[in-house]
């Protein structure tokens, strides 16, 4: 799987980075379109090429929308059976992509921030199924209702670090 086409205007994602949008293509540079036939030249949401946002200035899949992309891309990216009829040599198409690989080239920050992350996200998750028995987790007044309390739970964090760190400082003062 390859990214090209990068379009310049930067959005922001859910999760609070900036995202730039551009177009999968196989290995060999081809469009993979959403609906298995060619690209039909249109724009915006009428386009019928796969677009995966990707983080800024690269041409690396976003995070929230890897897995995503990837299943789409390793489902429409498979020769049917008429290609594999007419093409009899043809090689297997599988991606080249490894989602273990992954946590390999995890720096300490980044490990550090998304565990921060995880554990945060799971708190604020429990917490809504305690409050809120009757709404689905797959509602999106559920997700909503998660990524408030994630927002709380920050702040909370934040304020109890900075109270920490003011009584080290005064400590320190103290032994001076
Ligand atoms: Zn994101």
């Amino acid at each position: 799987m390859q990214i090209k086409d990068v379009y310049s205007k930067e959005y922001t994602c859910r999760c609070g980075k900036k995202v730039q949008y551009g177009k999968v293509t196989d290995n060999d540079g081809n469009f993979i379109t959403e609906d298995g036939q060619a690209p039909n030249g249109k724009l915006g949401k009428d386009d019928n090429r796969l677009s995966a946002a990707v983080d800024v200035g690269t041409t690396n899949l976003h995070g929230c929308n890897a897995k995503n992309v990837t299943d789409k891309y390793n489902r429409l990216s498979q020769p049917s059976l008429g290609d594999g009829a007419i093409n009899s040599g043809k090689t297997s198409s599988k991606p080249d992509v490894d989602w273990k690989d992954i946590n390999h080239g995890e720096t300490p920050l980044q490990k550090e921030l998304r565990e921060g992350y995880e554990e945060i996200n799971s708190l604020a998750y429990q917490l809504t199924v305690k409050q809120h028995p009757g709404i689905s987790d797959q509602d999106n007044v559920f997700g909503q209702i998660v990524h408030a309390k994630s927002l709380v739970l920050t702040n909370l964090l934040i304020a109890k670090n900075l109270k920490k760190l003011r009584e080290q400082y005064n400590l320190a003062h103290k032994l001076e």
